[in-house]
C-alpha cells in the first residue's frame, strides 16, 4: 500500500516521501542526506525523484541523491534544473511502476515561471504554490498566473489531500483570521493544527475542501474577504484578481 510519509529538511521544508515496503519516490529533495537516512533506515529502494519548481530549497539535494541512485528525475521543462532526466510539463503524466501510481502533471505558474503540480492517487504534491492556509510569493510570476493556478487547484475534488513544501500552517491561520475574523471555519481549524503542532506532528496534508473554507487566497470572492481587503486597501475592489493581489501584498507586510 502507498503511503505518504513526510522527511524533513532545513528549518520548515517537507520532502515527501512516496513510499509502499520496498521503493520509494521523494518529490522537492532539497537537501540529499535526510532522504539518504530515511532509505537506509527503513532499507527502500529509492525509484523516482520528482521537483515542482527550480529553488534551492526544493531541488538542492538531487545531485547527490543521483551520485548514489540512477533514478529518473521528472520536473519542469521550462525552468533551469539541470539535473532533470525526465522534463514535463501540464497534460503529461508521470508513472511511478514501482509505487503502482500514476500522476497528472498540472502546470501551475506564478510563484516561479513554469512551477508544476503532480495530482493522483487522490494526493496533491504543489510545491511552492499552495500552502495550508496561504500561497507562495509571486517571484517569476503575476497576481493573474497566480490567481488562476490556485483556481485550477481549487476544482480538485475536496477530498484530495494538498502536499505542500513547507510548514507555514500556524503563521498563515494568523495572517487569515486578520482577513477574516468572523470565519469560524477557520477558528477551527487554527484549534485543530495547534493540537497537531504541540504534538510536534505536521499540519499536513490538509484538504482542498478545507483550504477553501479557510485560505482567504482561494476566498476573493467571498464578501467577507472582498470587505476586508477594501478596508487595507482604503478603496473599492472586487474583481477576483485585484482582491488576491491586494490579500499577497497584504500577507508580504504583515
Ligand atoms: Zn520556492
Amino acid at each position: 500500500m502507498l503511503q505518504v510519509v513526510p522527511v524533513k529538511a532545513f528549518k520548515d521544508n517537507y520532502i515527501w516521501t512516496l513510499r509502499n515496503a520496498s521503493h520509494a519516490a521523494v518529490v522537492d529533495p532539497g537537501e540529499a542526506q535526510p532522504v539518504l537516512d530515511y532509505l537506509a533506515r527503513e532499507k527502500l529502494e529509492l525509484a523516482a525523484i520528482l521537483a515542482t519548481h527550480h529553488h534551492a530549497d526544493h531541488v538542492g539535494g538531487i545531485a547527490e541523491l543521483l551520485q548514489r541512485h540512477r533514478v529518473p528525475v521528472y520536473g519542469p521543462r521550462n525552468e533551469p534544473i539541470p539535473t532533470l532526466t525526465h522534463p514535463v510539463g501540464g497534460g503529461d503524466k508521470v508513472s511511478l511502476a514501482p509505487l503502482g501510481v500514476e500522476f497528472a502533471v498540472l502546470d501551475i505558474p506564478g510563484h516561479t515561471r513554469a512551477h508544476i503540480a503532480y495530482y493522483g492517487a487522490g494526493s496533491l504534491f504543489c510545491g511552492d504554490t499552495l500552502f495550508a492556509c496561504g500561497c507562495g510569493r509571486l517571484f517569476e510570476g503575476t497576481a493573474e498566473q497566480m490567481y488562476a493556478s490556485l483556481d485550477k487547484l481549487a476544482r480538485l475534488p475536496d477530498e484530495t489531500k494538498v502536499y505542500c513544501g513547507h510548514e507555514y500552517t500556524l503563521a498563515n491561520i494568523g495572517f487569515a483570521k486578520a482577513v477574516e475574523p468572523g470565519n469560524a471555519a477557520l477558528r477551527q481549524r487554527e484549534e485543530k493544527d495547534r493540537g497537531l503542532s504541540e504534538a510536534g506532528r505536521p499540519t499536513l496534508p490538509s484538504t482542498i475542501g478545507e483550504e477553501k473554507a479557510t485560505n482567504p487566497f482561494l476566498r476573493a470572492r467571498e464578501p467577507a474577504v472582498v470587505e476586508s481587503v477594501n478596508k487595507y486597501l482604503g478603496s473599492r475592489v472586487s474583481d477576483p484578481v485585484r482582491v488576491f493581489a491586494a490579500i499577497r501584498d497584504w500577507k508580504n507586510k504583515f
